[in-house]
């Protein structure tokens, strides 16, 4: 596998995050990010573990801090979320990732740059014009529904009322619902049972587990996709022989390091242009 990008993230320190004027201060500069062209989205693909063929991509976004360097979203999005601000970065996401899409399959063809994931937030999920508003932005882009992975977490999908409401209507326009870090919720069988998904997301604490030779949870866990009939992807693949193990446990598609960082949208489009296989 290919080492795409060796750019590195500035976190903020621990210390700054528990400081109440420092949280204020940067929730009113991400304002003016959102509005600002400071955000930007990286895209790391999603390949066939047995021909490492890109089947698609997930979108993560990033901030270029005009002072503190490109931020990673463990250090913003927290912020986001207890601002508010969270409902227009997920809306700026949501269009700036749908646009890149539609760019791409403009440039390489309908099939080329396979599914785009997005994350959704819980507060997103919880707006009652939330799948109104994605309808809209696929339309505006001439995108079918089934080019769309929404990511979601358990708790979220367990949220009862409108966030149920939103994700039925989402299925029923034909996107799909991936159940991001899968297995580190409390209640993941009541949530398979009550709601409506299509795939679920290995976290990367399993697939990185099967190394130090502990329980096999990512094997009980394709088990469960297959009985349920559920697409399983493994994320945080880093090693040859965790990608092995995971493609004779019968995991088809994964996602990490091993094969790709997450990169600009015009590496990944690089990448669409040569073999399209990591
Ligand atoms: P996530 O959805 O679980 O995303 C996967 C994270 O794991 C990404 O970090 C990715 O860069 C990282 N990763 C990928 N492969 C590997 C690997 O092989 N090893 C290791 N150690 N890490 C790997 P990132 O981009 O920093 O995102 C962190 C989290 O921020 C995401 O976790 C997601 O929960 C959230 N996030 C990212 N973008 C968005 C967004 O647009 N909207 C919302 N609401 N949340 C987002
Ligand atoms: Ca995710
Ligand atoms: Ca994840
Ligand atoms: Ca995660």
């Amino acid at each position: 596998a290919k080492n795409l990008t060796g750019t590195t993230y500035l976190h903020y320190e621990a210390g700054m995050a528990a400081n109440g004027s420092e949280h204020a201060h940067l929730g009113a500069e991400l304002r003016e990010a959102i509005t600002g062209d400071q955000l930007f989205l990286v895209y790391q693909p999603i390949v066939s573990l047995d021909d490492g063929r890109i089947m698609g991509s997930e979108a993560l976004v990033r901030w270029a801090h005009p002072t503190r360097g490109t931020l990673a979203p463990d250090s913003f999005i927290p912020v986001a979320e207890r601002t508010g601000l969270i409902v227009p970065l997920g809306r700026w996401v949501i269009r700036t990732a749908f646009a890149q899409l539609a760019a791409w399959i403009a440039e390489h063809g309908e099939a080329a740059p396979g599914v785009l994931n997005v994350n959704v937030s819980a507060r997103d999920l919880r707006e009652p014009g939330f799948a109104d508003g994605v309808a809209a932005l696929l339309t505006e882009h001439h995108l079918t529904a089934d080019r769309i992975v929404l990511e979601i977490t358990e708790t979220m999908a367990l949220e009862p009322g409108q966030s149920v409401v939103n994700l039925h209507r989402l299925r029923a326009l034909g996107l799909r619902v991936s159940l991001d870090d899968f297995g580190t919720g409390h209640s993941t069988l009541t949530l398979l049972h009550d709601c409506p998904i299509d795939e679920i997301k290995l976290d990367r604490s399993f697939t990185q587990a099967e190394i130090d030779g502990r329980p096999p949870v990512s094997a009980a866990v394709i088990h469960l996709a297959q009985a349920l009939g559920l697409h399983a992807v493994a994320e945080g693949v880093e090693t040859a022989e965790q990608a092995e193990q995971l493609l004779s446990l019968g995991y088809i598609a994964a996602q990490g390091y091993y094969f790709a960082r997450p990169m600009p949208a015009d590496k990944f489009s690089e990448l669409l242009h040569e073999d399209r296989s990591l």
